[in-house]
């Protein structure tokens, strides 16, 4: 059976988009170019659920003008390129704020995810060098850089250099440091098949190198939910979150995984968040509170995080026993909770395999700020 370049994208979004392991909420996008137009997957919109009909299409010209000219313009750089790519009546439908990078690579096929195993390798010290030994020359690495323009540029400066010292054409793979990943190719069948190569040959470096002896995971095997007794104060401590964050729902996790990764010194518990999507769902740190604090060290904490930070947490935890989230809907909540859930993991998983590197006081206010993310949780909070 042979799909159109259409269709084959869209079986691109449905088959990652659906598993978290890939694409998690609004998180990640994809985009095929026909005939000179892109046509994208709109912000705010889920992988899984991409339709044909919501694609949005845009002139590839002007989002090359927009990489390398520096004329200055009202807004959002990207947001006014998108609107001078406009191909008809965009009917609310708003593209991704990753247009650029789709825009850039030849391909026609283009899918960006953030996997939680690369994240491993992306969320780490040595994420140039652990890219380079497990993936070779199949994979060009990108070090953090804010996204819009400058991400594009950057990786359009990374392709120019791995061509001009290898006479090669840039891999089909981009690694994009505490990001994710760019995949591309001319099918459905290449692009799946170079994402699921990437994915396999990180895990097994995973594996082999095994949880560290001694460290979060050896320490942490118990859960506290043993206990009844601890239950009730834990679902109490959560509920007491929800009313001092003003929200109007919380959601618990307090299991041998959470025991395991939230220990003080996790990068998610107390150094910084891994990635944007982290930031845009489930705060750039989280709030951390004690298993015997009453409702006033509670409110006490959250205010105080509102003093530093300048925003409500949404991720509350007590090191080694549980985490909480709050949301405007049991699905906000959740969503948030597995977000952070994710982190860890990464952090984790990257601690296995090098030392996590989380995103810096600049690199995170960056986006806490960004308006164009701002929008993608407005939309997410309706969805
Ligand atoms: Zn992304």
């Amino acid at each position: 059976m042979h799909l159109s370049p259409r269709d084959q994208l869209i079986r691109l979004a449905h088959h990652f988009g659906s598993d978290p392991e890939y694409a998690r909420a609004g998180g990640g996008n994809a985009s095929v170019k026909v005939d000179g137009v892109l046509h994208i997957k709109p912000s705010g919109t889920m992988l899984a659920d991409l339709r044909d009909e919501d694609l949005v299409p845009l002139r590839l010209e002007p989002l090359f003008e927009a990489l390398v000219s520096d004329e200055p313009v009202e807004g959002d750089p990207v947001m006014v390129a998108a609107e001078r790519a406009r191909v008809g009546d965009p009917a609310g439908r708003r593209p991704s704020v990753e247009i650029l990078f789709h825009a850039l690579i030849a391909d026609p096929l283009v899918i960006h995810l953030h996997p939680l195993v690369a994240n491993a390798v992306t969320c780490n010290e040595d994420g140039r060098q652990l890219t380079a030994d497990l993936l070779g020359d199949e994979a060009l690495w990108v070090d953090y850089i804010d996204p819009g323009i400058p991400l594009a540029r950057g990786i359009a400066a990374a392709r120019v250099e791995f061509e001009s010292h290898t006479g090669r054409h840039a891999p089909a793979i981009t690694m994009l440091g505490n990001h994710g990943i760019i995949v591309s190719g001319d099918t459905f069948e290449e692009v799946a098949q170079r994402t699921t190569w990437l994915t396999s040959t990180i895990a097994a470096a995973i594996a082999a190198a095994g949880p560290d002896a001694g460290t979060d995971a050896a320490a942490g095997a118990v859960s506290t939910l043993d206990n009844a007794g601890s239950a009730a104060t834990l679902t109490t401590l959560a509920e007491q979150f929800r009313v001092a964050t003003e929200s109007r729902s919380v959601v618990l996790d307090a299991d041998a995984f959470i025991a395991a990764t939230t220990g003080p010194s996790a990068g998610p518990v107390s150094r910084g968040p891994m990635i944007p999507d982290q930031i845009v769902y489930a705060g750039s740190l989280p709030v951390l509170l004690r298993e015997d604090d009453d409702a006033d060290a509670v409110a006490h904490q959250v205010a105080r995080f509102r003093g530093i930070h300048g925003r409500s947490p949404v991720v509350a935890v007590i090191p080694r026993v549980a985490a909480f989230a709050v949301g405007e809907g049991d699905k906000a909540a959740r969503n948030a909770l597995d977000t952070y859930r994710d982190a860890l993991r990464m952090a984790r998983d990257a601690d296995r395999i090098g030392r996590v590197r989380v995103m810096d006081q600049s690199e995170r206010t960056f986006i806490e700020n960004w308006e164009a993310e701002s929008y993608r949780r407005s939309v997410a909070a309706t969805a």
